[in-house]
């Protein structure tokens, strides 16, 4: 008896608390929900900043926006972390068949493209439907051409289709110019049929000369299939001019919602300020900012015992600054609790996938009985990244957790000059905000340890 009675006041208290967790956490995700400061947060940043690409006078602004706005919303140790990058400035860009049947095209250059010849240059089109239908062609057979590569994206709710596709952007340039020819075009990697290009970046191919590299529209890819499809040569000038510059000052900026009770144990969450220069970065990645910001703020603004730091990561489209930051931090990942970035958009939150072998710890439930309301599920998938630029936190041993957005809008938008602010929907945002908001809280108010689950689990 006197055993039992012990037994039972020992797990009384842990009992209590997962209790309290659970009903604090529930608190949390009500007062996001009904919250206003992630669309004050990317109004603000749309409004004020706008475009800010890594190296341009914008991203400098935005730079000091970000240390002004976690001031003003109760943040700790607010500091900017500077670290060289690479940027890509675009020039003046055009391009039309000149034959069979001229007529202008919608382009826009990709990052690290190179520029065209002064007055352009003009060739013959060789178009190729899949990647490897592409690489499929020995090397010298493209001598000259402008490669065409014209696969259309299909609508997903999960992003695989830009899994899928996203090499075509990426790699395409290089595996035209490995084959001779003289400027590749990729059908924009995007799910809209507007004629507005979507950029990105790409990669030159080592040894060949860098050469230019544009994404077409949607309509714009189809009307050059249907002239191909006519049997005579298709011809296009291209005119691309741009600028590469192998560093520049780029900024993480960072703030804290410093622990009450083991400061020392941090939660990296954030999303990347830097942007494409066509539209303005509201889905891509101003939410992804926004959201986490507010829901660090919503989690740690009434104390919470570990610190909840909030990444502002500053040259994501050219991959610099996850590699940054990792490296800055390499000795402080053993006492990272948890790391994610948002950097899907800004459709709801459907699915998260959680540190392994943590979907039965009190506290991780707290937060799936806060969330599941909101329709979110937990996917029978551990979390393994959970966004490049916590990638190098996550492959030096982070835990990693990631929250699945609904994509099926996102590539309507993303890179492209309608991403901007009216495309957002305030209730979608606070939908994100509570789903990150609960687990912040429940994160940082437990003793859950992450690496520990990860090793028991089977
Ligand atoms: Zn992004």
């Amino acid at each position: 008896m006197r055993i039992l009675l012990a037994a039972l006041l020992a797990l009384a208290p842990t009992a209590a608390h997962a209790q309290n967790l659970t009903e604090s956490t529930a608190a949390v995700r009500d007062r996001a929900l009904a919250d206003r400061t992630a669309w004050e947060v990317l109004e603000s940043l749309t409004t004020e900043i706008g475009a800010r690409p890594t190296g341009s006078p914008a991203m400098t602004r935005a730079r000091d926006w970000g240390v002004a706005k976690l001031q003003a919303l109760g943040f700790s140790n607010v500091h900017v972390e500077e670290f060289p990058a690479e940027a890509w400035v675009r020039g003046p860009e055009s391009a039309e068949i000149t034959t069979p049947y001229p007529q202008k095209l919608a382009i826009l250059g990709l990052g690290r493209s190179a520029s065209t010849p002064k007055g352009g240059l003009e060739g013959e089109v060789a178009l190729f439907t899949t990647f490897e239908q592409l690489t499929a062609q020995p090397p010298g057979s493209l001598k000259g051409k402008i490669v065409v590569l014209s696969q259309p994206m299909p609508r997903t709710q999960d992003a695989s289709s830009y899994g899928a596709l996203s090499r075509n952007r990426v790699q395409g340039t290089a595996e035209a110019a490995r084959r001779g020819a003289a400027a590749f075009l990729v059908r924009s990697i995007s799910t809209d049929d507007t004629r507005l290009p979507h950029t990105g970046s790409t990669r030159q191919a080592e040894g060949p000369a860098p050469i230019p590299a544009a994404a077409l529209s949607p309509p714009d890819a189809e009307l050059i299939e249907r002239m191909v499809a006519r049997g005579s040569p298709v011809r296009i000038r291209l005119n691309l001019a741009s600028q590469s510059l192998a560093k520049v000052p780029a900024w993480n900026v960072v703030g804290e919602m410093v622990g009450s009770e083991r400061p020392d144990e941090v939660i990296v969450v954030g999303g990347h300020l830097d942007s494409w220069d066509a539209g303005t970065g509201a889905v891509d990645d101003g939410a992804g900012v926004a959201v986490t910001t507010a829901a660090a703020k919503l989690a740690g603004q009434r104390g919470a015992r570990r610190t909840i730091r909030v990444v502002m990561w500053g040259a994501e489209e050219l991959d610099d600054s996850g590699e940054a930051y990792a490296a800055a931090h390499k000795d402080e990942v053993g006492k990272m609790v948890v790391v994610s970035e948002s950097d899907a958009g800004s459709g709801r939150i459907w699915s998260v996938r959680l540190p392994k072998g943590s979907a039965g710890h009190p506290s991780v439930q707290a937060f799936v009985q806060a969330v599941a309301p909101l329709k979110v599920i937990v996917s029978r998938e551990p979390a393994k990244g959970a966004g490049s630029d916590v990638a190098g936190l996550v492959a030096a041993g982070a835990p990693a957790v990631g929250f699945s957005q609904d994509t099926s809008r996102y590539f309507d938008l993303h890179h492209s000059a309608d991403d901007t602010l009216d495309k957002v929907d305030p209730a979608d945002l606070a939908q994100m905000t509570a789903v990150w908001a609960s687990f912040l809280h429940a994160a940082a108010n437990s003793d859950v340890d992450f690496r520990a689950l990860a090793a028991a689990a089977p």
